[in-house]
């Protein structure tokens, strides 16, 4: 006599298995040190931009070499400000 449990199969979750050999490790472009320590960008909003209405700092986290302090341009979430003002720059077509 055999039994046939039908119960539901053991859940195997389906596991993206990461290869961290095949990840690339971002370093520092200055120095080279592959580690980096969590740094904060504070960022001041005047009181004129706030939704509050009121004078308030953004912590902007970025990461920064943990040798020289550098910060990434990839890396560097405040960059982005300067290449829209270069975008900005490109001569543009006047009619
Ligand atoms: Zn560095």
């Amino acid at each position: 006599m055999s039994m046939h449990p039908k119960g539901p199969l053991p859940k195997k979750q389906a596991q993206v298995k990461l290869n961290l050999s095949d990840t690339e490790t971002i370093v520092c472009e200055k120095c080279g040190n592959g580690l980096f320590i969590q740094s904060f960008f504070l960022k001041k909003i005047s009181a004129l931009v706030s939704p509050t209405g009121q004078e308030s700092i953004i912590p902007v986290q970025v990461y920064s070499c943990g040798n020289c302090g550098h910060i990434n341009k990839s890396l560097n979430p405040t960059l982005e400000k300067d290449s829209q003002t270069e975008k900005s720059k490109f001569p543009s077509l006047d009619v």
